[in-house]
């Protein structure tokens, strides 16, 4: 077993989130709205050494089995995460993260102008352009959208 797994204990059932982009650990619970008021044990490492990269963050979160659409919003925060679902301390499922054709309500439009910034309570929706690029366009006004300047809702 690495050194860094170690360092978050292992758990009985639920999703791990492997190989965040080192600093984007608190980002990406957000945009999954994972925030423990559920009761949820949720262990968060972050700038945890890395074979690979660096340095990588690692989301623990018991009893909890995060599906495809939601995980695979996260390829727009942190692109090589993996997603690894636990049962009985027995991985049973890894996968990585890839785009969706679109991405609902997680970020705010950054044209100000934008319906989905009034006071409409419109949510968010963009359409993924460019996969591999990360290009996003607001499907409302049209604004072509960096990932890196996203705000959260
Ligand atoms: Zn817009």
């Amino acid at each position: 077993m690495q050194e860094s797994e170690l360092l978050v204990r292992r758990i009985k059932e639920g999703t791990v989130i492997d190989h965040i982009d080192e600093g984007r650990g608190l980002q990406v619970l957000a945009a999954l709205q994972i925030d423990g008021r559920d009761g949820s044990l949720i262990t968060i490492a972050l700038n945890v050494p890395s074979a690979k990269y660096k340095k990588k963050d690692i989301i623990k979160v018991e009893n909890k089995f995060l599906a495809d659409d939601d995980t695979n919003k996260l390829a727009v925060i942190a692109p090589r995460a993996s997603i690894n679902i636990i049962k009985n301390y027995k991985l049973i499922e890894k996968r990585r993260v890839s785009l969706p054709n679109e991405i609902d309500r997680i970020f705010r439009c950054a044209n100000p102008d934008c319906i989905t910034n009034s006071f409409e309570h419109i949510e968010s929706v963009m359409d993924v352009l460019d996969k591999e690029g990360r290009v996003l366009k607001c499907r409302y006004c049209g604004r072509v959208l960096d990932v890196n300047q996203l705000k959260y809702n």
